[in-house]
């Protein structure tokens, strides 16, 4: 069958140039647009991770405030330094890269960012109006996920829709926001029985396990869209999803690839966020 790549590279430099320009304009009327990113310890992903958040906001003329703080940072320490984010004007967002050291309550952090500086949306409150359908944030990888599928104008309503995953950044929110788009959504997890069974069911499928060569062509159905939003380390240490590419894209109708699929949306959606953070604080 031929598939349809879609191309999170491509798709993430239109949403880019749409929001640059939303920044310029902001600019013009003499509001700057700011974002706090805040990393503790040395963890290579993380900090692999934080450089590319900062190389956007220099792409968009956002400004980035970086704050690298040693392992050995406490809770204290942290929070005070969020409550002051918190109340300083400049910054439109704030973001604490996630995971913090294992003497850090994730969950305390999380909360102390004031809800309309969450770009995240990890905070409670924005969860829930997640749920609700009434939100000002999206969380990054599935606001991500949506942008593309509009983008590849791929409708979900009344489709099978079948997510991998429930973790709170990806899998519940995900299967949220295809709910609000009016799909059939099923969540599978790893006590789901008879996973093949549920996920050849799907016309889009969405993987966000975290193991590479987890969705191999005998799970999906002929025809399917099929999102890939895993990063692992293949045996020859290459970066790749959770999808047996090549063996599964041939019954697809549209695959993302890893690299250069969903991790590039994920990105440009924290963009989205911040800006429509600076938006909304400045009552425009
Ligand atoms: P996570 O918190 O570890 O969640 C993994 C999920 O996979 C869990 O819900 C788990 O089920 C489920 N699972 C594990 N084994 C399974 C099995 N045998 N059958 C069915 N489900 C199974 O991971 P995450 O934070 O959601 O991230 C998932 C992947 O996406 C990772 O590779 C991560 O690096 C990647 N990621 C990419 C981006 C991006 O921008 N591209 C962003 C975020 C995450 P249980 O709940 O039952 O344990």
């Amino acid at each position: 069958m031929a598939y349809k790549i879609i191309n999170g590279k491509e798709i993430s430099a239109a949403v880019k140039e749409r929001i640059k320009n939303e920044v310029e304009a902001l600019k013009v009327k003499g509001i700057g647009v700011g974002l706090a990113v805040i990393l503790v310890g040395e963890n290579p992903a993380s900090k692999v991770y934080v450089a590319n958040k900062k190389k956007a906001c220099e792409e968009l003329g956002i400004k980035s405030f970086e704050f690298k703080l040693p392992e050995q940072t406490t809770e204290e320490e942290l929070i005070s330094l969020i409550k002051k984010l918190n109340e300083n004007s400049e910054v439109n967002g704030i973001l604490c890269q996630l995971p913090l050291p294992a003497h850090l309550d994730e969950s305390t952090v999380i909360n102390t960012i004031v809800p309309e500086k969450d770009v995240d949306a990890f905070h409670p409150v924005n969860v829930g109006k997640i749920m609700i359908g009434d939100f000002d944030f999206l969380p990054c990888t599935p606001a991500g996920i949506m942008e593309m599928l509009g983008f590849m104008n791929i409708d979900v309503c009344g489709k099978e829709c079948v997510v991998i995953g429930r973790s709170n950044i990806v899998g519940k929110p995900m299967a949220m926001l295809l709910l609000h788009k009016n799909a059939t959504v099923t969540v599978c997890h790893s006590k789901t029985k008879d996973l093949k069974a549920v996920t050849s069911r799907a016309d889009v499928l969405v993987s966000a396990v975290g193991r590479a060569g987890f969705v191999t062509a005998d799970m999906v159905k002929e025809g399917a869209v099929v999102i890939d939003v895993g990063m692992n380390r293949n045996a020859e240490n290459k970066l790749c999803g959770d999808v047996d590419f090549e063996a599964v894209a041939e019954k697809c109708s549209a695959i993302t690839p890893v690299p250069g699929g969903v991790g590039p949306m994920t990105i440009a959606m924290l963009m989205q966020n911040t800006l429509t953070a600076a938006k909304k604080q400045n009552n425009f």
